[in-house]
């Protein structure tokens, strides 16, 4: 039989922004030496916003945002979400695409006219196109594999990103692990900024699988908070998967625990109160 202290926990960790979904996963939070976090969405905010829209000479700044809202109009990512807003503010309207196609934790393709836009990120450029972008920029247009633009965006940390980091590590937690599919720079800078220990940059979905696995091998537990966006298998995966509440539906089915205010701050209080609930119990 289940003992009732989990059901007076979990009915007291409701009130305070958490859900979880039973004594399996409330005894994984309790002993977890290892919290591991997306960073798009959940280190970041996820209302992110369009800052720049840059031209490598061929086309208007207009027509870039024109594709990119194109090829990015099905997309559920932050970063298309935050294209499409801008091109809407600015009254560009969208064509319509013979075909849309979406490589998760890659980018997006529109076939607009028999030719092939891309809108993804630097991984996609030649060696020769690479010299040419600057560090800020965070998603780069293609057309038929040529450089012709691209878009910033303010991926900005979430403001209670730093103090719930160090309450964890103050908690015991023994490593803060960051899976990005953004790139190095991008990553070691939001790492640097918010107390993240190891930072794994430029990983495709299946890649973020690998690391989770590995870092189950070598820790007592793990949890993984993600917003679902390309991260849903390793919320699935983890000892205990967290979702931020305002994410993806797929992120929530996924998940054994929810942060339902869609943010990070009860994660510490979700610790503590599921150590509180496994001592009384013992
Ligand atoms: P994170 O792990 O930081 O949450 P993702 O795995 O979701 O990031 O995405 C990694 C990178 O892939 C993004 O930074 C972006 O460059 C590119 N990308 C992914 N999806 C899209 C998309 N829909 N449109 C443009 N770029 C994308
Ligand atoms: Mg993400």
């Amino acid at each position: 039989s289940v003992p009732l202290a989990f059901f007076a926990g979990i009915g007291g960790a409701s009130k305070r922004g958490i859900m979880i979904k039973g004594g399996k996963y409330i005894e994984s939070v309790a002993k977890a030496d290892c919290f591991v976090f997306d960073k798009t969405g959940t280190l970041t905010n996820g209302k992110i916003k369009v800052t720049k829209v840059t031209s490598y000479g061929e086309i208007s700044e207009n027509d870039i945002l024109k594709y990119c809202a194109t090829a990015e109009e099905y997309s559920a990512h932050p970063i298309a979400q935050a294209i499409n807003q801008k091109a809407k503010l600015e009254n560009v309207e969208t064509l319509k695409a013979d075909d849309y196609q979406e490589k998760a934790g890659n980018g997006v393709t529109a076939i607009i006219d028999g030719k092939n836009y891309t809108v993804g990120h630097i991984g996609l450029l030649s060696d020769e196109d690479k010299k040419k972008v600057t560090d800020d920029t965070s998603v780069f247009l293609l057309i038929d594999g040529k450089l012709v633009g691209g878009i910033t965006v303010n991926d900005t940390i979430r403001t209670e990103t730093p103090k719930v980091l160090k309450s964890l590590k103050e908690l015991g937690a023994k490593d803060l692990v960051m899976l990005t599919g953004d790139n190095k720079k991008k990553a070691e800078s939001v790492a640097k900024l918010t107390g993240i220990t190891k930072l794994f940059s430029n990983l495709l979905p299946n890649e973020k699988v690998k690391h989770m696995e590995e870092l189950k091998k070598s820790h007592k537990a793990t949890v993984f908070v993600g917003d679902g966006i390309n991260d849903a298998p390793v919320i699935a995966l983890a000892d205990c998967g967290v979702a931020m509440g305002l994410g993806s539906n797929a992120a929530i089915e996924a998940s054994d625990a929810v942060l339902s205010d869609g943010t990070l701050k009860s994660l510490p209080t979700m610790v503590k109160t599921s150590r509180r609930i496994m001592n009384t119990i013992r």
